[in-house]
């Protein structure tokens, strides 16, 4: 009989996921000797046998993986037959697997779920139970190699009975490096109002103290979260005025899939993310009466159409939710913008203003990790902010850096992104960099992230605003240095996130990015690959009157606007002057003269200005609040859409806002119902997307439109644009791994960077484009802005 041997080499997520168990049990199920290994680049196996197992052991390995497994590479090649008898797993040499990947975090899964009620299992009712297949992983880890002495379960000593499923390759906790036990890992701890709770089981004061209104701090996987009854309308209240957050909406934790179908629509893609490891927040579509229903308070998400649910992910969340019966609020531990809270100490200062009581435990947070934020848009994933689930998952990029790079991402939403060859390490959300505290999460991260994925980085990416933190701490490193602009990292970043390399038409729609030009830029049509762009169009430029505080102000961009719109002569019965009757003239002078108010050509903006001009707000809260809650406003039964021609505009095309804004405002005037109002703005800007793309497509020929900028986080915006663009024969490439907000911007610059050096086709598209430059609408008189 002839005996085969074959050498194996897999990459990619394939360590602390149950990887070689998997295959030590493959491999003695068909009788095959050998052995498996994890090295500094994966798994490592050699097997032999007759050579119908060993093909049947193949064609398993690719076929069956253990489900966290994520297989980038499989190679195979002959080996030497040594007629060996047994298969083992090898030892791990020392410093050997040094640099294998380390996992996100894991939702608890079905298997520990189970040992978590059954009365019998030694681990019934263990807040910290985990195996191969979830708990904790980035966020515990220190060092690596990732073993248990490089995480924050160093200090706990494995019990006999954790150590022998952990050195059993046959046991589901087979090099498990978070395993432990009542007997020998973390517990619980409650510190109420009167002291610590000495006595009894922990969870019980904790629930006490949410079903008679309190607001309970909860440590979690990746930060302190604060908790409050979902349908108790004064303790939601209490916890938003102690948090000093005034209308964002709050996430709400549902014991499972049914208890998420009492609040809100959940289709079939939107179930696989809820329960998916991942586990993030997913908005979805609230039941028409849900906010009427008992289940969530008015407070929790006001005026609403969306409600970001999500499911439990540790076995806490599942205890706490089985003894409450009903969803609970679960929102980051902080005050109002800071980081949030993950070290004991520090929470336990900064939410004692806030919580009630704690409910925490001894195992140690290494690394802050907010919970990640999707939508779901035609059945995949659109990212709002990835962090805990999915972070550091290494993205691939189209075209492997020859150097490694560090990308210093943006300000709001901030991420940064570590590349080596084709890999792209995009961090989790930091937060908005703005101040000392998130400045320290970033550098502190970058250095983690260095050590974790053994990168050095060469080049460093920027953005080309001067005043952001990123790009000061940026150029202050001794490494070469590439500014990136802002949008076009957007648009390279929705490269990226496809795979592809460009060029392509796109569109950058956000609130604000520093231009090429010195001003500030946010309605963008570029020709762009990912070494370089061109502008093609452009928002005509409106003054922002008093600058950053037009941005808070959203009448202001109003007034800006409508002074423009009407030459100078506003209707007086407008109720966006009437509301604004005290500041008005100063604040439309302020735009005339352009003292501190800077030109923009933000799409955000305009949506700002829309916005208020229909009532929905005159400030704002949160960022991007006035262009969120215009979304909601529109029927999505309203087909048709103002009239908008795009213009001449010296070298390029520009889209008149002014005109959009005067429709808006005459058709309020003439008693249109807002709703519809909204709806025919959201589709003339979806017109405006497929126009400009149209125009960029006859001058250069490209017919693949990416989208990208936080403008697009709107699906009805999104949805309109994508089907007119598809309905002109564009292929259209929208974000599904990282947001289309600012939190994307680092891996568009980190892949930027990284073809910088390659030749690139956008040189070829840059000559067609400067001819069409002045043909851009077939020889037409250039009417400017
Ligand atoms: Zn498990
Ligand atoms: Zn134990």
């Amino acid at each position: 009989m002839s005996r085969r041997a074959v050498a194996v080499r897999i990459e990619g997520i394939v360590q602390g996921v149950g990887f070689r168990p998997f295959v030590y049990g493959l491999a003695t199920r068909l009788g095959l000797a050998g052995l498996v290994g994890n090295d500094e680049r994966g798994v490592f196996i050699e097997v032999e046998g007759g050579s119908a197992p060993v093909e049947e052991f193949l064609a398993a390995l690719t076929g069956d993986p253990p489900p966290l497994a994520v297989i980038e590479r499989i190679t195979t090649g002959p080996a030497p037959v040594t007629g060996r008898r047994t298969f083992a797993i090898a030892p791990s040499a020392a410093g050997g697997d040094r640099h294998a990947l380390v996992s996100p975090d894991v939702a608890t899964c079905d298997a520990c779920l189970r040992d978590l009620t059954d009365p019998a299992d030694r681990r019934c009712g263990y807040a910290f139970t985990n195996c191969t297949g979830c708990g904790p992983r980035f966020t515990i880890v220190r060092d690596v190699p990732y073993d248990r002495a490089n995480t924050t379960m160093a200090g706990f000593r494995m019990c006999a009975d954790c150590a022998g499923e952990y050195h059993d390759p046959g046991d589901r906790r087979f090099h498990a490096q978070p395993v432990c036990c009542p007997a020998c890992g973390p517990s619980l701890r409650f510190h109420g109002p009167g002291g610590s709770g000495a006595a009894g089981d922990p969870l019980e004061p904790a629930v006490r103290l949410l079903r008679e209104g309190g607001v309970l701090a909860v440590k979690g996987l990746g930060g302190y979260h604060l908790a409050a009854l979902a349908a108790d309308e004064p303790a939601v209240a209490a916890l938003r005025s102690r948090k000093h957050r005034e209308d964002k909406p709050f996430a709400v934790m549902a014991g499972d899939v049914a208890a998420a179908r009492r609040l809100c629509v959940v289709d079939r893609a939107e179930e696989r993310l809820l329960t998916g490891p991942a586990r993030p927040v997913v908005l979805l579509r609230r039941l028409p009466d849900a906010s009427v229903a008992p289940s969530v308070a008015p407070s929790v998400a006001p005026g609403n159409r969306w409600l970001g649910v999500l499911l439990p992910y540790t076995p806490l969340h599942h205890l706490l939710l089985r003894a409450l019966g009903q969803p609970i609020v679960l929102t980051s531990g902080n005050v109002s913008d800071e980081p949030i809270a993950y070290r004991d100490e520090d929470a336990l200062e900064r939410l004692g203003g806030i919580a009630d009581a704690f409910l925490t435990h001894d195992r140690p947070i290494h690394i802050r990790t907010d919970d990640s934020v999707v939508r779901v848009f035609r059945g995949r994933d659109l990212p709002i902010r990835r962090s805990r689930g999915y972070v550091p998952h290494p993205l691939p990029l189209a075209r492997a850096a020859r150097r490694p790079v560090l990308a210093c991402g943006a300000e709001l939403k901030h991420t940064f992104c570590l590349v080596k060859d084709d890999r792209a390490f995009v961090s989790h959300h930091i937060g908005d960099l703005e101040n000392y505290e998130t400045l320290r999460s970033f550098t502190e991260g970058v250095d983690h992230f260095r050590r974790l994925f053994d990168i050095t980085p060469e080049v460093v990416a920027h953005d080309l605003h001067p005043d952001y933190l990123s790009t000061k701490w940026a150029l202050d490193q001794d490494a070469d240095l590439v500014g990136v602009q802002h949008h076009h990292a957007h648009i390279a970043s929705c490269l990226a996130d496809n795979g592809v390399a460009g060029p392509v038409a796109g569109v950058a729609f956000d609130g604000l990015g520093y231009g090429s030009d010195g001003t500030l830029w946010g309605g963008e049509f570029l020709v762009a690959d990912l070494a370089g762009f061109e502008r093609a169009g452009h928002l005509a430029p409106v003054p922002m009157p008093g600058g950053a505080t037009a941005i808070r102000q959203p009448w202001r961009m109003a007034a800006a606007y409508l002074d423009l719109a009407y030459d100078g002569d506003v209707p007086e019965d407008l109720d966006v002057v009437r509301r604004n009757a005290g500041q008005w003239a100063a604040v439309v002078a302020l735009a005339r003269r352009g003292v501190n108010a800077p030109l923009t050509s933000s799409m955000g903006r305009l949506f700002d200005a829309v916005a208020a001009v229909a009532g929905v707000r005159d400030a704002i809260t949160y960022e991007g609040q006035a262009a969120v809650e215009f979304e909601q406003l529109a029927d999505p039964a309203v087909d048709d859409a103002y009239p908008c021609g795009l213009v001449s505009a010296g070298t390029r095309f520009a889209v008149p806002g002014v005109e959009l804004v005067r429709a808006v405002a005459d058709d309020l005037r003439a008693g249109v119902p807002r709703d519809v109002v909204a709806a025919r703005f959201h589709n003339a800007v979806a017109r405006v997307v497929a126009d400009g793309c149209t125009l960029v497509r006859k001058a250069c020929g490209l017919s693949t439109v990416a989208l990208s900028g936080g403008v697009f986080q709107n699906l009805l915006l999104l949805g309109r644009a994508v089907t007119l663009l598809e309905e002109r024969g564009f292929t259209v490439l929208t974000h599904h791994r990282v947001p289309p907000n600012d939190g994307g911007v680092s891996l568009g610059q980190a892949a930027v960077a990284a073809a910088m050096a390659a030749n690139s086709p956008i040189r070829g598209v840059r000559r067609e484009l400067s001819q069409a430059r002045h043909t851009w609408f077939g020889g037409m008189s250039e009417t400017g802005t």
